[in-house]
């Protein structure tokens, strides 16, 4: 079967579905999902500055956790266009929580100076994010395949001419003058993750693969509050940082707390800082969890704010309002990704990418809590907007077709990439891990897992969440973004960039 469409999207959590929505009414669009990603797992809700908050304060912030590596320009749009797609998505049918007085109730997170999320459903926001856009993108008649893009075609110009689909084991061909790449980050290519397993990266393995540059891929966010289960791979459930938002504090297994004098903000501290000082603790006591401890937050609001972590405490027999909660940090987000200016376009004529995917620059070194919904929402609609002004003109040219190729060992792959590629890196691990990546085939686990390394062993300094034991402090001689893109043989070469890391 061959179909067409102006615009494919390949994705649906909420950078995909806003794209889609964005474009519904002037493109023929068509949007590929392989199933949901990690949209509807998103708990702790979406990060938006308005009323007496200001956004220079929330750009501040999240420049602060990017570790003075976001690029500015882009900061300015997640956080000027914010507040108006969630009063879209409001005006969609969204229903955030909202306090007594009908103002929309916000928590606090880390890194955040100041109570600015907002969430729905006390701790269950994304799958409120993802029920208004998919309702509203069903509505507006958007076509929808479900099966998994396995390749890109390119004309013989180098322009992105569609998408090559697996469905039912069947690999159809849709025509396209743009593809959008909405595939999520690479949890999957980590033993644990708090992604589920449809996030894999392959959109960045196709991207590669057709040509374009990648960037960050060295910073991987670990949350540092998965629910310890017991079983580390796969899926961890999720203890959101609101919780600690709320009150509940880190101690390690001897009851002490862990936080207070690492950083000023204690619990509340970036991500990076705190995951690492649980790594360390955990490192030197010999453990493989610590304790939230948030007993201290009355009942009430635990049953309020939080029926989901209440709910997978419970699964693994903890009761979280008289018992600590024993999580250990796990894979979360993908910080860079493929290289885009700030309509979402990469460097391949054709080809856009956008929300974790994408590497545009909003989260610099580290991502700050509850940024990246609201990015799905700003850059999902920049896309589309970018879009219905120009459509690349139809290409001509032989077409090629560039498919992703199997992994054929992917626990060996992801045993690899955590224990080298992990919190802690230093550049022996490293070295063992593209020796030992060599022999791991051209799937795009294996790519995605190359490219990470690559980038880790390059940087020979830490900032934001890559953290290498071996060059522990900032260097400024590294202030420049590392873009990677695949050389003749197939392989990802670095290169070095003083400017923004936004094309
Ligand atoms: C447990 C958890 C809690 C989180 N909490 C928050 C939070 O409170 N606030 C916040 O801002 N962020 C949070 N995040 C992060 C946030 O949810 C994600 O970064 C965001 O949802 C990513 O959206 P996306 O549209 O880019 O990708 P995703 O929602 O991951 O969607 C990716 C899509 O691509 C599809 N796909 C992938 N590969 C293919 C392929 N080859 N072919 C076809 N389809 C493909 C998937 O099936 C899926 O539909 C959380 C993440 C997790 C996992």
């Amino acid at each position: 079967m061959r179909r067409s469409a102006d615009v494919v999207v390949i994705g649906s959590g909420a950078a995909g579905l806003s794209a889609a929505l964005g474009l519904a009414a002037t493109r023929n669009v068509l949007v590929v999902s392989a199933g949901s990603g990690s949209t509807p797992w998103a708990q702790g809700g979406i990060a938006a500055a308005y009323g007496d908050d200001d956004p220079l304060d929330h750009a501040h912030d999240t420049e602060i956790a990017g570790a003075g590596f976001c690029d500015p320009r882009t900061v300015r749009a997640l956080v000027e266009e914010g507040p108006q797609r969630l009063a879209e998505l409001i005006a969609l049918g969204a229903r955030f929580d909202r306090d007594s007085d009908g103002s929309l109730s916000r928590t606090l997170e880390g890194g955040h100076d100041r109570h600015r999320v907002v969430h729905a459903g006390g701790d269950a926001s994304g799958a409120e994010v993802h029920r208004a856009l998919h309702q509203a993108v069903q509505l507006a008649g958007v076509r929808t395949v479900t099966g998994r893009a396995v390749g890109l075609i390119k004309s013989g110009f180098g322009q992105i001419a569609g998408v090559l689909v697996e469905e039912d084991a069947d690999v159809s061909q849709i025509d396209a003058r743009a593809v959008v790449l909405a595939t999520g980050g690479i949890g999957n290519a980590y033993l644990a993750s708090t992604n589920p397993s449809t996030v894999r990266g392959d959109g960045i393995a196709l991207a590669l693969q057709a040509g374009a540059s990648l960037v960050d891929m060295e910073f991987v966010q670990f949350h540092p509050t998965a629910l310890f289960t017991g079983d580390s791979t796969g899926q961890l459930p999720l203890v959101t940082e609101a919780v600690r938002g709320e009150g509940a504090v880190l101690r390690d297994v001897a009851g002490r707390r862990i936080m207070t004098d690492v950083h000023p903000r204690a619990d509340l501290a970036p991500r990076d800082i705190v995951a690492r000082a649980i790594e360390s603790t955990m490192r030197r006591d010999g453990c493989e969890h610590v304790w939230l401890d948030a007993r201290s937050i009355p009942e009430d609001t635990i049953r309020r704010r939080f029926p989901t972590v209440l709910a997978s405490c419970r699964r693994i027999g903890v009761d979280m309002l008289s018992e600590p909660i024993p999580v250990a940090p796990a894979e979360h987000f993908l910080c860079g990704g493929i290289r885009t200016n700030r309509d979402g376009a990469t460097d391949v004529p054709g080809l856009y990418a956008v929300g974790e995917a994408a590497g545009g620059g909003v989260h610099g070194a580290n991502r700050l809590a509850s940024n990246s919904l609201l990015e799905g929402l700003v850059f999902g609609r920049r896309v589309a907007t970018a879009l219905t002004l120009d459509l690349p003109a139809a290409s001509y040219g032989q077409p090629s077709w560039l498919t992703l190729g199997e992994d054929r060992e992917p626990d060996r792959i992801r045993a690899i990439l955590t224990e080298h590629a992990g919190i802690r890196r230093d550049g022996a691990g490293l070295q063992t891990a593209l020796d030992e990546l060599e022999s791991a085939g051209d799937g795009p686990l294996a790519t995605v897992a190359r490219t990470v390394v690559a980038a880790a062993i390059t940087r020979e300094d830490s900032r934001g969440c890559h953290w290498r034991s071996d060059h522990p402090r900032t260097d400024e001689r590294w202030n420049r973004h590392l873009v990677i893109r695949l050389d003749e043989e197939g392989r990802p070469a670095v290169r070095q960039l003083l400017q923004s890391a936004a094309t």
